[in-house]
């Protein structure tokens, strides 16, 4: 198991592919044998500086969340793996305007590593997913189901539920209009009634 994620850790498959602006390391933390996984978009600026998954404003907001479903932060650091949809900073925007989105062919280069994760994890003690944000969630449900038909429904994979949640970011503002914030409501029950244990 820790060879896997060693592995993947040493990672550089974009910056050979010719993605100059992709900035490795993989930024990921925990275990294959949790019975959590988080699966964020790709690391921001903060992230890939500290090296460390969520913990910018955009993970202050999913925590707050997540403890509404009776998750702790310490608990989940410590417990859970959070992983990425793709797992290294992908580079400033050349206008200078926030962070490039991965293209697809650089979703197909790192698509593998999150495959092989759910594949071993699906064999030992995971119970929960939850992929945050739409480029997470593209991996689980057709990209033509909008966000207002998948938040707050959970879906089988293998011995684990998904349950999907939006992007936490304050730029977004999906997250914050009344009628989806009863459909995070919803998720949330559902994340409370998985026993992580
Ligand atoms: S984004 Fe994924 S495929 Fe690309 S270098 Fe990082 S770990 Fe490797």
């Amino acid at each position: 198991m820790i060879e896997m994620l060693e592995k993947i850790r040493k990672c550089s498959r974009c910056v050979d592919a010719g993605f100059d602006a992709v900035r490795p390391p993989p930024v990921f933390s925990g275990d294959l044998d949790a019975s959590l996984l988080i699966i964020g978009q790709a690391p921001g600026l903060t992230e890939y500086k500290q090296n460390s998954p969520f913990i910018g404003s955009s993970g202050q907001r999913l925590f707050s969340w997540l403890q509404q479903a009776g998750l702790e932060e310490s608990w989940i650091r410590d417990r859970a793996l959070i992983f990425q949809r793709y797992l290294c900073y992908p580079g400033k925007r050349p206008d200078d305007y926030g962070d490039l989105h991965p293209t697809s062919e650089q979703l197909e280069l790192c698509s593998p590593h999150l495959s092989s994760v759910l594949s071993l994890m699906t064999g030992l003690n995971l119970k929960l997913v939850i992929p945050v944000g739409r480029l997470a969630v593209d991996a689980f449900y057709a990209p033509s189901k909008t966000l207002d038909e998948i938040i707050g429904t959970q879906m089988g994979y293998a011995s684990a539920q998904v349950i999907p949640l939006p992007h936490p970011s304050g730029i977004s503002r999906w997250h914050q209009k009344q009628e989806h914030r009863a459909l995070i409501y919803q998720a949330l029950e559902l994340i409370r009634l998985i026993d992580l244990v």
